[in-house]
């Protein structure tokens, strides 16, 4: 009886927000290694980074010292407009599924860019703007960043140009006009405006591009741009840092009804949402006061923690961004044309790398047909379309909840929901024609990347 007492929607009151960011890194007894120059290979300084990236963001990503950085009141008030999300009792899917285990999840796709990109979007828009920039550059894969960047740059009024990875731009045509909606300008990857993108595109003529590629190109314009920085959706600390919020809420509000999870699952793509949803768990987790199963989901086409190398290597395809450590499959590598279900970068955040390669988490990778089948079945009982990249979560609370309904246990499992899925139809749609398989790349074709990982010592 007690258990009805947890509403299905667990929404904090305004003054139980956060008013800081977690920075996880100032409890790693192991800090993240340092970006290297990708020409000398000597850590980068704030100064060397400082033609590419807004100056507070960079502090903000060489910062492994203090535990909290708190948010500005303009970002505050921002968040305030769809912030906070809430924390879904999945109480249909558990009975659906007959399990004893108790389901949570923190959905974040309520807001127009559909996903948890906006909490770092408005963050990063507004140290650009407050550093008197024109405008900014990024790239996108399958829109949600490129959406989210947009929405909060014409917020500020900066000027934002987004590259869009070729094939999504064709496919994704509704994406790209809500960027243009809030009044970016996107441009499909490769193009002949940028030379990184000229010398691809006569080194691989028809190639429908890559995320690699349409970073190096971002990063080229903003470099090469009076008054324009370079800005990114995931991967980097500073995106890790902003999206604590989800994992600060999470953790509030199960702390109000007294809710201890044993489990924590999230989709991993550069890792910024498992990053931001299990920080300040991880923090509990590194200081010894209480200790969590933390699982991250990624897809076995792309499986970067789980068959990559935690290895210096370049962020881009061009090679010019900074050298990270990371878990990677290599800049080279190109998820197969067939994979549709998003988290297709090929290197993964040196904050979750360090922490996998500790021990502090697991990994586990899993087949796409199997994702959309549990999208599919969360979707039937839930009342939420989820986006393929969040089905990776949803796949792996499935199977955890159907062990605990084998051996009886009453766990409590609580997975990030990262964002809708009404512009991945053309892959539902694949899915539900019978036409996409189950793509896992070889150990040979993996190791021709490795093999082109930058020699560092
Ligand atoms: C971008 C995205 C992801 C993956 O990115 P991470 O940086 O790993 O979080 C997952 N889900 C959705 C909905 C996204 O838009």
């Amino acid at each position: 009886m007690a258990e009805k007492k947890i509403p299905y929607k667990i929404y904090l009151e305004e003054n139980e927000m956060p008013k800081a960011w977690y920075n996880v890194r100032a409890d790693m007894k192991t800090k993240p290694a340092p970006l290297l120059n990708p020409g000398t290979h000597e850590p980068m300084g704030a100064a060397d980074l400082a033609p590419v990236f807004c100056e507070e963001l960079i502090a903000q990503e060489l910062n492994n010292d203090d535990p909290f950085i708190p948010i500005p009141q303009e970002i505050a008030d921002f968040y305030k407009m769809y912030r906070p999300s809430p924390l879904v009792r999945a109480y249909c899917l558990e009975e659906k599924l007959q399990t004893p285990a108790k389901i949570y999840y923190k959905f974040e796709g309520n807001n127009t860019s559909g996903s948890h990109k906006l909490n770092s979007a408005i963050a990063q828009a507004y140290y650009a703007k407050k550093q008197g920039l024109k405008g900014v550059t990024t790239e996108t894969g399958a829109g949600q960043w490129g959406t989210a960047l947009s929405m909060a740059c014409s917020y500020f009024g900066l000027d934002c140009k987004v590259f869009m990875v070729k094939v999504s731009y064709e496919q994704k045509p509704f994406r790209r006009e809500v960027m243009r909606t809030y009044g970016a300008s996107v441009t499909p990857s490769p193009s002949m405006e940028t030379a990184v993108g000229r010398k691809i595109l006569e080194e691989f003529p028809g190639t429908t591009g890559s995320l690699g590629c349409a970073i190096s190109e971002a990063v080229e314009v903003a470099t090469s741009t009076e008054g324009y920085r370079y800005v990114l959706g995931s991967v980097l600390n500073q995106v890790l840092l902003h999206q604590s919020v989800i994992g600060l809420e999470t953790k509030a509000a199960l702390d109000k009804y007294g809710i201890k999870p044993d489990m924590i699952i999230g989709c991993a793509g550069g890792g910024s949402n498992l990053g931001g949803l299990i920080a300040p768990f991880m923090g509990e987790k590194l200081r010894g006061e209480a200790d969590y199963r933390i699982i991250a989901v990624e897809p076995q086409s792309c499986p970067s923690f789980t068959r990559g190398k935690y290895a210096y290597d370049f962020c881009d395809t061009g090679m010019v961004c900074p050298l990270a450590k990371m878990y990677t499959l290599g800049s080279g590598f190109i998820p197969a044309p067939n994979h549709a279900g998003g988290l297709r970068y090929h290197g993964m955040s040196p904050v979750l790398s360090q922490l996998y390669d500790d021990g502090y988490m697991e990994a586990v990778a899993v087949p796409q047909t199997a994702v959309f089948e549990a999208a599919e079945q969360f979707a039937r009982v839930e009342g939420i379309l989820p986006a393929p990249e969040s089905s990776h979560a949803i796949k792996v609370a499935i199977d955890e909840a159907m062990k605990c309904k084998e051996t009886g246990e009453e766990k409590t499992i609580v997975f990030g929901l990262t964002g809708t899925g009404y512009f991945d139809m053309t892959a539902y749609e694949k899915f539900h024609d019978g036409k996409m398989d189950d793509y896992i790349p070889t150990d040979e074709e993996l190791q021709t990347y490795f093999d082109k990982l930058p020699k560092v010592d």
